[in-house]
């Protein structure tokens, strides 16, 4: 029998040499070289103007809340089947919680039902774009557009993923990934903010630098530096980046292996599909996925305690995720459920995560794909 995790934290082998580089520069605080070759990339590989790590997404999120200058009493609109981060970003800066629904295909915020849920103390829209598979991000544009709203993607599992060619997290005011253990890239805890309009990069330098004007002292271009609006330390340690920076080097091989993975987990779980037993996951034309997850929906809760539990007797862990947050005691008191919940408890009901990350084999796949007919048989 194979004892097949749920997840493994990617790394390429030559984390360690990295690492060891970095502490040889004698200076691994913030914004040593390898944190600036690591924004670097993520500027060349997305198009935003200005890419930050950060130490997390959750940081990156309530950067984005702070760059967004949200206020008590706004309102921020977002969906309720996500993690908690992306709520709490917002909610520490007193902002009401709208959440609605979600598409049933991809587990997306509907697009459709945003415009209904749009107040006069409305403030931001923030799409999440689960599992790496965009939002349908034209639509939530123009809408934010029309009602002069800001938009911050949740691109915490988009890491080289896109819609209609453009990269997650590049397409709105701002956008945040996340570098967690769990993720495509991984420097163990980390994340980066995603700045599209080049003239709110400094405020972004500035809010990352505890509200100071050190980056651009640093660049000579004032000769000292000070106070000068509210911020944090977001900043992660040059350690940190020097983890993360071979992955990104081979990020298009993780990528394809990754990719490689879900598409055998298609194809060998299709003839469930065909039966009605299971739904697959389904990839929107316009996006490119980056198979940051592969699950399946099965028929309702008790159906996926039984699948769980067969699949934890034959040595793989599959696991589910999201109390949906509308329904959780903090979703209730710091938010409210626009419309009609037909999707958000319903989906998050039936959906099992499968073993993916890099390393996996396809022969694992062939595994776990025959552990699932054989529960189905
Ligand atoms: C993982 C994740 C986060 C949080 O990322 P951290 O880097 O762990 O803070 C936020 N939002 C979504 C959708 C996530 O999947």
């Amino acid at each position: 029998m194979r004892n097949l995790k749920f997840n493994v934290a990617p790394q390429t082998g030559r984390e360690e040499q990295h690492i060891s580089k970095a502490i040889e520069t004698g200076r691994i605080c913030g914004d040593g070289v390898y944190t600036k070759q690591c924004n670097q990339w993520i500027e060349e590989h997305t198009g935003a103007a200005g890419a930050y790590l950060t130490t997390s997404c959750t940081q990156a999120l309530e950067m984005a809340a702070l760059m967004a200058d949200i206020h008590p009493g706004d309102e921020v609109i977002l969906p309720s089947y996500t993690f908690v981060s992306t709520a709490n970003a917002f909610a520490l800066r007193g902002a009401q919680l709208v959440f609605v629904d979600i598409r049933p295909d991809t587990n997306n915020i509907d697009e459709n039902l945003i415009e209904d849920a749009i107040t006069e103390k409305t403030r931001a829209i923030v799409p999440v774009h689960y599992a790496g598979v965009g939002c349908e991000m034209d639509t939530i544009m123009e809408i934010a557009e029309r009602h002069h709203l800001i938009v911050v993607e949740d691109a915490a599992q988009g890491v080289c993923a896109s819609y209609k060619g453009r990269a997650l997290g590049s397409i709105g005011d701002f956008g945040c990934f996340s570098f967690h253990e769990t993720k495509n890239y991984s420097m163990g805890e980390g994340g980066a903010i995603l700045i599209r309009d080049p003239e709110k990069t400094d405020a972004a330098e500035i809010i990352r630098e505890k509200g100071t004007d050190r980056s651009r002292f640093l660049r000579g271009q004032v000769d000292k530096y000070s106070w000068v609006s509210i911020g944090s330390s977001y900043l992660p340690s040059d350690i940190n980046a020097a983890y993360l920076w071979p992955q990104l080097e081979d990020a298009e091989v993780i990528n394809q292996a990754r990719l490689a993975c879900w598409d055998a987990y298609y194809e060998q779980l299709q003839p469930l599909q065909e039966r009605g037993l299971v739904d697959l996951p389904v990839i929107p034309e316009e996006c490119q996925h980056n198979a940051h997850m592969f699950y399946v929906k099965v028929a309702d809760i008790e159906q996926r305690s039984a699948l769980i539990a067969h699949l934890k007797e034959n040595g793989v862990s599959a696991v589910f995720h999201y109390v949906p947050l509308h329904s959780a005691t903090a979703g209730r008191k710091y938010g409210r459920f626009h419309g009609e919940d037909r999707f958000t408890t319903k989906e998050s009901e039936r959906l099992l995560r499968l073993p993916m990350y890099y390393g996996l084999t396809e022969d694992d796949v062939s595994y776990v794909a025959e552990m699932i007919r054989g529960f189905f048989d």
